[in-house]
């Protein structure tokens, strides 16, 4: 049967009580003394009209109660006392169709984003499983390597141990920034915004790393004199940041290479640049480059570097905490910059 609508459904079943009512009726005149066209006609017309507004009334309250039963269903309750369950009964049917169609939409959101989610769970897994593996491995050979006589081996015992202590530092500084971002994810609503001189906080920073910096020959410097530049942020955080990208310029940039960092003055934020004269960053690695534990393949095989969470962790800072942006640039062999914003303190 086409899809009617119920009202129409309603009107052919009363057109039908007419007629077949409009027969009745006769019948009984025909058959009764005082036969009058226009009373079989009037009864007719009355009875089809009742059973029109009878049915009507059935039918809705058949329709709100089991449209109750579903919207109860989807979740959509009353939102206060007062408020009928279903809209408005006369666009019942529309109402319901549209509520529905916006559930489904939801609901195939919220699958699409679990599967995401799940995905990422396990890739996240199968990472930390990796990067904690290698470490974990090479301190167990050199373990075994020292009991089964390298513990007498003068010339092999305190560099394996060297070695060995080496790999649980590795586990350690995994460890320590997994914790770093767990915290940050779960405490996300703790972030103490102040305003701060921007020019000092890498100063400082640049001035903690005066050693690694020196043993490669790096030097750490400010393209040109700044005064103070005043921002909002939450400065432990955004030294943070700047800890994380001058490490990895060090890290990554090249014997007796130069770090430098930019300030540049925009509308309602600063830009910070940090740039390194480095290895670069091929630009197929680029899009992955701030997910947690990727690292560019030439590190992985190293072993160099850190856990890959360094720029997750920069990342997460500066946008969803602070809600700003961060972006990178590199070429092969030339260096890479890694720019971040923050809001302009108000003078
Ligand atoms: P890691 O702890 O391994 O340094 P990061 O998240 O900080 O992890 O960086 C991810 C990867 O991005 C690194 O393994 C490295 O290959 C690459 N990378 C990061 N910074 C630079 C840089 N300044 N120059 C070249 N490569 C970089």
């Amino acid at each position: 049967m086409k899809n009617y609508h119920p009202k129409n459904i309603i009107l052919i079943g009363a057109a039908i009580t007419f007629v077949l009512s409009f027969l009745s009726t006769s019948i009984v005149y025909i058959f009764s003394d005082d036969f009058s066209f226009s009373s079989v006609l009037l009864s007719s017309a009355i009875i089809s009209v009742g059973a029109y507004l009878i049915f009507i009334i059935l039918i809705q309250r058949f329709i709100d109660d089991k449209l109750k039963l579903l919207y109860r269903v989807i979740g959509k309750g009353k939102k206060s006392p007062n408020e009928s369950l279903v809209p408005d009964t006369k666009n019942n049917l529309k109402e319901a169709e549209k509520e529905t169609e916006k559930w489904v939409n939801e609901r195939q959101n919220e699958i699409a984003r679990l599967k995401e989610q799940e995905a990422f769970r396990r890739e996240f897994l199968g990472n930390l499983a990796h990067e904690l593996k290698t470490p974990v491995f090479s301190i167990q050979g050199y373990i075994l390597t020292l009991l089964e006589g390298g513990l007498e081996d003068e010339s092999v015992n305190r560099k394996f141990l060297e070695r060995a202590s080496k790999a649980t530092d590795r586990i350690t500084s995994i460890l320590n920034d997994l914790d770093e971002i767990t915290k940050m994810e779960v405490n996300r609503f703790e972030l103490h915004i102040t305003t701060f001189d921007i020019v000092e906080l890498a100063q400082e920073v640049m001035d903690s790393f005066d050693l690694p910096a020196s043993e490669k020959g790096v030097v750490l410097k400010f393209n040109k004199k700044y005064e103070s530049i005043f921002v909002n942020g939450d400065r432990p955080r955004i030294s943070q940041v700047f800890t994380n990208l001058i490490a990895n310029s060090i890290h990554y940039g090249k014997e007796n290479g130069t770090t430098t960092i930019r300030f540049y003055p925009m509308d309602d934020v600063i830009m910070t640049e940090v740039s390194d004269n480095g290895s670069g960053i091929e630009e197929k690695d680029i899009p992955r480059l701030f997910e947690r534990f990727y690292r560019v393949e030439q590190s992985r095989n190293r072993n160099e570097g850190g856990s890959g969470l360094g720029l997750a962790i920069v990342k997460h800072i500066i946008e969803t905490l602070h809600k700003q942006t961060i972006a990178v640039r590199s070429t092969p062999q030339v260096g890479s910059t890694f720019a971040f914003t923050l809001a302009k303190a108000k003078k």
